[in-house]
């Protein structure tokens, strides 16, 4: 019989995931020699055997790899055979000239569930049990390849019992680099009025959180703030100290019976619950349950998330209630993941402390996502998915993308992948500011990539921007600024795999980016390939007398709507019954002379008109706030639809809001309900974008619309678009790996930039 033997290489998200021990047992099953180990590549094996059983054991390599494992590459290689016997697993090999991925941080598995549960088991009620199936990653590594010296488990020398799982092929834990157990890993620790308290830290957690108090609990990214969500006043008590006065806090909850018993959840709903990634998932709130009202005031949803590390499992199985779980940070700045950080910072916030000294090298937020009737739309992507590449259709050099100012993420791309960051925040602080250099810092050591050139948005004012002309600068690397609202469209674009030579119509509706006019722009219609775009179409340009102080109190929004579409302020109209004598009067004469007023074309501006016309929202504390409380009013069933219009000028199509305002004003006269106003007023949009789609097939030959923007993240509008173009044939790009928001501007800005970069460089030939 013939012996051969053959090195493979295996890249992808293969290190963290089990697969080395998966190979081990391989090599065992199909009795064939050699070695695997991992470098910074990803993975490297040689087997030697018979022909049949290397291909026996390649096959299942390809077709059967770990669960966690996302295999992107094997390659082959036939090489001399040495005569080996046995089969090894061989020290990490560290070499600097390349880069392999990493998994995301993922939800305890079920195995390690059992053993937590289990009172005959070492590790029974552990709060950091973990297997090469689950626990930390991103969070606690410092660089590659993933080894335990590499990451914040370095400094707790395993006990002879936790080495021999981790020696040990066969094992569940062999090389699970967080591996641990009472007698040798990390432990938790409960701190009340500055002083360590003696005694069961979980349960001293559990009687601070049942008497009504706020507790800063250590988790896997980060700190949360934890308190009982159907303690009112101890929520109450937290807004106030937060100084947050209205925005959705999320809710962690023990198991599906009890989300069941507190939202509306169906059984996609219910599997994305219990996906390893453990999203926060935002649910229909249930009418008449014990939930405080004040856990996301006049808001339809709730965002749910179930347990995700040992200790939250082990926490929401003692209290058996639902538990307020938000990101522990100081308004506007970063969660908080050091104890002595959180011990100084988060003192005036909480009552007392859940500590453990498993230190976190990075900080990640939990993320968020909504189902829409057949995909998840994420909202927030972070926790449990970054930093899982997003494969590219193309190749690219070697970019950083910045993203804009709120929601903030930055992409590295590199070759066939790009790399978006976990939410980092909005940029408007130093302290933002400073994590998302200190993050975009490590990524690019992490990954081992040297940018030549890095994408940013057009804003000249946002920090990013900035941050941006000084990294290249310091680098001496081209700055690309790529346009706001074509980056949106690019990004959705380049989830779907469209080519270069593609094209789409591009509706991209959010609150604000920067045009190319230099005004304000958020009603866009684009067609649009990543290399370029033409604005096709807009919202008539709006006043917004005080820029962005205005979109604060979205009465005033609504004055200056109705000024300007010429329509009376009538004392009837909730905008202007919110808006003092005195204001009105300076608001008149500003939009008169037309004082300290830019011209914008936002959708999501027209959604805070139209809530607060409706009377629903006047003034807000959180972005989209108005817009969100708006659609929570809106209808499944027939209501009928506002008149639309549209004008054309320099080829581009104008569409006018006026006809919308006039009909609004006439229902609220005619003291029409707010549910039949929001709900025909959502059927205007859905309208529009239909209409528009057909129109612009007929004159530009466009079958393809892509839909992105913050406003796409209502899916009230979204899902009836979405039916009702499929119905008339189109083919329709909507969100599904990166939020429509901000937070998915960096990858699309990214794709921008590699094509003009590539144009450029076509143009020099
Ligand atoms: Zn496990
Ligand atoms: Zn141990
Ligand atoms: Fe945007």
């Amino acid at each position: 019989m013939a012996i051969e033997r053959r090195r493979l290489r295996v890249t992808g998200i293969v290190q963290g995931v089990g697969f080395r021990p998966f190979v081990y047992g391989l090599a065992q099953q199909h009795q064939v020699s050699g070695f695997v180990g991992n470098d910074s590549r990803g993975v490297f094996i040689e087997i030697e055997g018979d022909r049949a059983a290397l291909d026996a054991f390649t096959d299942m390599l390809e077709s059967s790899p770990p669960p966690l494992a996302h295999v992107e590459s094997v390659s082959v290689q036939r090489i001399p055979a040495q005569n080996t016997n046995g089969f090894a697993i061989i020290a990490s090999q560290h070499q600097s000239d390349a880069r392999t991925f990493v998994s995301p941080d993922l939800c305890t598995c079920d195995d390690c569930l059992r053993e937590l549960h289990d009172p005959a088991d070492r590790r029974y009620r552990y709060p950091f049990i973990n297997c090469t199936n689950c626990g930390p990653r991103l969070t606690i590594i410092h660089g590659l390849p993933y080894d335990r010296p590499q990451t914040t488990m370095a400094v707790f020398p395993m006990c002879a019992a936790c080495q021999r799982e981790y020696d040990d092929p066969a094992n569940r834990r062999f090389h699970a680099q967080p591996n641990a157990c009472p007698d040798c890993g990390p432990q938790i620790e409960f701190v009340a009025k500055g002083q360590r308290v003696a005694g069961d830290a979980l349960a001293l957690t559990v009687a601070a959180l049942q008497a009504g108090q706020i507790v800063a609990i250590k988790g896997l990214g980060g700190f949360h703030l934890a308190c009982d969500a159907t303690h009112a006043d101890a929520i109450q008590q937290l807004r106030q100290r937060k100084g947050r006065v209205d925005k959705p806090f999320a809710v962690m909850m023990r198991d599906l019976a009890m989300v069941e018993a507190y939202a509306e959840c169906n059984a996609q709903e219910a599997a994305l619950l219990l996906r390893r990634e453990r999203p926060i998932v935002l649910l229909r709130r249930k009418p008449n349950t014990d939930l405080a009202e004040a856990v996301a005031p006049g808001n339809g949803y709730v965002g749910v998330m179930l347990p995700y590390t040992p200790l939250h499992s082990l926490l929401l199985e003692d209290i058996n209630a639902p538990l307020v779980m938000t990101s522990g940070n100081v308004s506007g700045e970063p969660i908080i993941k050091d104890n002595d950080d959180a011990l100084q910072r988060l003192a005036p916030l909480a009552d007392a402390f859940l500590l453990h000294n498993r230190d976190i090298h990075i900080r990640c937020d939990d993320s968020v996502v909504r189902w829409v009737a057949d995909h998840e739309l994420p909202i927030r992507r972070s926790r449990g998915y970054a930093p899982f590449p997003v494969r590219l259709p193309f190749e690219v050099a070697p970019l950083l993308a910045v993203g804009g100012e709120l929601k903030s993420t930055f992409c590295i791309a590199t070759e066939q992948h790009a790399i978006l960051s976990q939410h980092i925040g909005d940029m408007e602080n130093l302290e933002t500011l400073t994590a998302f250099g200190d993050l975009a810092a490590h990524y690019l050591r992490l990954f081992q990539i040297t940018p030549q050139a890095i994408a940013c948005d057009l804003h000249p004012r946002y920090l990013s921007t900035r941050w941006a002309q000084e990294f290249a600068a310091a680098q001496g690397i081209p700055v690309v600024s790529v346009q706001h609202h074509h980056a949106h469209i690019a990004a959705v674009m380049a989830e779907h795999g469209l080519s270069a030579e593609e094209s789409v119509l591009g509706f991209c509706f959010d609150g604000t980016g920067f045009g190319t006019d230099g005004t304000i722009w958020g009603g866009e219609v684009l067609q649009a390939s990543y290399a370029d775009f033409e604005r096709v179409g807009y919202l008539q340009p709006m006043p917004l007398p005080g820029g962005d102080s205005a979109v604060q109190r979205p009465y005033r929004m609504a004055l200056a709507y109705l000024w300007q579409a010429g329509i009376a302020w009538d004392a009837v109209l909730p905008p202007v019954q919110a808006c003092p004598a005195e204001e009105q009067r300076i608001l008149a004469r500003q939009l008169e002379r037309n004082l300290q007023t830019v011209m914008t074309s936002s959708m999501g501006r027209l959604f805070d008109v139209a809530a607060a016309l409706i009377g629903i929202r006047q003034q807000i504390s959180y972005e989209a706030q108005a817009a969100i409380e708006l659609e929570a009013y809106a209808l499944d069933t027939d209501q009928g639809a506002y008149p639309l219009e549209w004008t054309s000028q320099n080829g581009a199509l104008v569409i006018q809001p006026y006809a919308i305002l006039k009909a609004l004003v006439a229902d609220i006269a005619a003291h029409t309900s707010p549910t039949v106003m929001a709900t025909r007023f959502h059927t205007s949009i859905i309208n529009l974008v239909v209409q528009l789609s057909e129109h612009y097939r007929q004159h530009l030959g466009q079958n393809t619309v892509a839909l992105s923007g913050g406003v796409f993240q209502n899916i009230h509008i979204l899902k009836p678009i979405v039916a009702q173009l499929h119905a008339q044939g189109f083919r329709v790009l909507t969100h599904r790996t990166v939020p429509p928001n901000d937070g998915g501007l960096a990858l699309g800005q990214a794709v921008v930039a590699a094509h003009q970069l590539n144009n450029l460089g076509e143009d020099k030939n």
